[in-house]
């Protein structure tokens, strides 16, 4: 059994910790900032073995250094120079371990070039990054459209209830922007409701599922890439 906790960060920042109770291994996924992440650890007594990045971008690895120096643990992320302190390079195939649990490694660049998700098969979770968010996908920073549209189709052909872990809580403001491009689309409507209760409550909409997305993002939903491509190129203005 993988236990999954979010650690808030920044303004709206998911870094996830991994914890396996029969090898009392822990893991943290893009740790941006340390200091919430020693505080989670100290209050659950847990010691971190590993650090996972999923892409370069500072918020996602910030915290690399100063977790490595206070717990020896190893960082493991896409083969990049940009990623502080990393001792394993992961690519498309690439396996990491946490206890006897086995992890496989997809490439889905768009986000950055060098993007990789982390997929539990078994456990029926993965950790997308700043690839896909609920209702939403990341911004076209150095990729294409061929390749973010690529990359999402290779998440969301994952099994139907697999869990999807992002990295920032965009829910609410993608959850209005789908809306806005599929008005008639009953899923979305209803979803956006759930979204603005859980936020006006403070709480969490993550994780999400595969069967989720399917039915209510937008750039999940594209017919074609040329649709995806101006969906994006909206969203990167819509307020
Ligand atoms: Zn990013």
């Amino acid at each position: 059994m993988l236990q999954v906790i979010p650690v808030p960060a920044f303004s709206d920042n998911y870094i996830w910790l991994v914890h396996d109770e029969s090898s009392g291994q822990t893991v943290v996924v893009d740790p941006g900032d340390a200091a919430p992440v020693l505080e989670e650890l100290q209050a659950r007594a847990w010691r971190l073995h590993q650090i996972w990045n999923t892409h370069w971008h500072p918020d996602h690895t910030g915290g690399n250094l100063a977790l490595k120096a206070a717990t020896g643990c190893t960082i493991s992320g896409p083969d990049s120079p940009r990623i502080a302190g990393e001792d394993v390079a992961l690519r498309e195939g690439s396996e990491v371990r946490i206890g006897d649990h086995v992890g496989r490694v997809i490439e889905v660049p768009g986000h950055t070039l060098d993007h990789i998700a982390i997929i539990f098969d078994e456990q029926q979770i993965a950790f997308v990054g700043d690839t896909l968010f609920a209702m939403g996908c990341g911004r076209l920073f150095e990729g294409t459209p061929e390749q973010m549209f690529a990359s999402l189709h290779k998440l969301v052909g994952l099994p139907d209830q697999t869990q999807l872990y992002c990295a920032h809580e965009y829910t609410l403001s993608n959850a209005r922007f789908a809306a806005h491009s599929e008005p008639n689309n009953a899923a979305i409507t209803a979803r956006l409701a759930e979204v603005e209760r859980l936020r006006a409550a403070g709480e969490i909409t993550l994780p999400t599922s595969v069967a989720q997305e399917r039915d209510t993002n937008p750039f999940v939903r594209a017919a074609s890439v040329e649709t995806f491509a101006s969906l994006r190129a909206e969203k990167d203005s819509f307020r």
